[in-house]
């Protein structure tokens, strides 16, 4: 890939950094639904100045530009550190995959809405015995009059207590091979037979939930792809939600490298050897981070939609944001664990980077198999 802007690529960042230099909103704040709603309000900023869905089709509220294009947006937020978005499920994977296995009806329907961070997306995938192992779900979903009746049990389910929508596999034949015998439903949380329990993390927040659905009704027309052909529409779900990480989370990383430096000389460790030798060890890393997303995307540029390479900058982003902030809390030293402050959130938060969108393990797994071609270990 050829790493230099052109002009109109270059015109089209100069235009987003000086408009984010007047309406980035700043520092978020506090408390979990207060920072919620902010992040709403900033989403809804942005889609009004035609900034959100970059690269989504100008007739359903997107921009209709290159994804070149949103590779500088990600990157221009990063580095002007503008506040997260509210709707991150719904324009990472939600929308991409309405776009690709969506009927017209339902890109009308659903993507504006995600766009303005008026209608909330979840990603009802995960069940108590069903992670890694996706297709081995459990989750039912029987035919009932013009659509279907789901009953079942997800867990880990972000955001699911703002969410309007869950982008939900369950099982609709039981007795197909377990990969074949799923389908993909748009589930609309708002009706009596779903129930959302919080589940509090080890940072104190309640990011997750559970999901209890006891005959939830789904139409027909909420059924994206065929009945059956479930599993092909969750694994777009997962190479975009893998590849929609990589270019914010390699200039998230720098910027934190930044972070870490400052604190370095705060505590006057500069000419430390092993401090700088773990600093420069992590900056390379960062570095390789950047240059792979750059290659996922030429990927994508060239099939169309993300590949399993994006597994490699999700894998390598959990890896150096772990090791940055465990350095961070090296340098802060014993009391570190126990203060309530950016590092040790940040720090604990990093734990959930190797499990979060594919533990690394299957990460791995995905990368010999299908970016290496090695043997199939199944
Ligand atoms: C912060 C956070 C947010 C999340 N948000 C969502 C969400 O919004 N929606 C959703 O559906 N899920 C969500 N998840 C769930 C996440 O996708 C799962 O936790 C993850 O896929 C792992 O599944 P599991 O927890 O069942 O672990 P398991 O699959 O039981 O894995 C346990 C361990 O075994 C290893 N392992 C399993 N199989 C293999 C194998 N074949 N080869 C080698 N090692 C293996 C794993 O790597 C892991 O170390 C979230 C998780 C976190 C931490």
């Amino acid at each position: 890939m050829d790493l230099t802007l052109s002009p109109q690529e270059q015109a089209f960042r100069d235009e987003l950094r000086e408009w984010l230099e007047k309406n980035n909103p700043g520092q978020e704040p506090s408390g979990e639904q207060d920072m919620f709603k902010f992040r709403r309000e900033w989403q809804k900023t942005l889609h009004d100045a035609g900034y959100a869905g970059l690269s989504w089709p100008k007739e359903y509220g997107g921009r209709g530009a290159t994804l070149i294009e949103q590779a500088i947006f990600n990157e221009e937020m990063a580095r002007q550190k503008a506040p997260g978005l509210a709707n991150v499920l719904g324009l990472v994977m939600g929308g991409p995959v309405v776009i690709a296995h969506g009927t017209p009806e339902q890109k009308e329907r659903f993507l504006t809405p995600i766009l303005s961070a008026e209608e909330i997306w979840c990603q009802g995938f995960s069940e108590p015995e069903s992670g890694s192992d996706l297709a081995s779900l459990k989750t039912r979903a029987v035919k009932s009059n013009g659509g279907w009746n789901i009953t079942g049990q997800k867990v880990w389910t972000t955001y699911a207590h703002e969410a309007k929508w869950c982008m939900l596999v369950a099982r609709t034949d039981p007795d197909a091979p377990k990969h074949k015998g799923l389908t993909y439903f748009l589930m609309d949380m708002e009706q009596e037979g779903v129930q959302v329990r919080p589940l509090v993390q080890i940072t104190g927040e309640s990011e997750f939930n559970e999901i209890f659905m006891e005959d939830a009704y789904v139409p027909d027309e909420n059924v994206v792809g065929e009945p059956g052909q479930g599993w092909n529409v969750a694994i777009t779900t997962l190479m975009n939600e893998r590849a929609g990480l990589a270019f914010g989370s390699a200039v998230a990383v720098k910027l934190a490298l930044g972070d870490l430096m400052d604190l370095v000389r705060e505590r006057g460790l500069e000419e430390d050897p092993i401090i700088r030798q773990r600093v420069g060890q992590l900056y390379i890393e960062a570095e390789t981070l950047r240059l792979n997303a750059y290659r996922g995307l030429t990927s994508q540029m060239k099939h169309g939609i993300p590949g399993p390479e994006g597994s490699l900058p999700k894998w390598q982003w959990s890896d150096i944001n772990q090791a940055l902030t465990e350095l961070a809390m090296d340098i802060r030293g014993p009391e570190a664990p126990t203060v309530d402050e950016r590092w040790t959130y940040r720090f604990l938060r990093a734990r959930a980077n190797s499990i979060e969108g594919g533990t690394t393990e299957i990460l791995k797994n995905i990368i010999a198999e299908r970016v290496l071609g090695l043997p199939r270990m199944r």
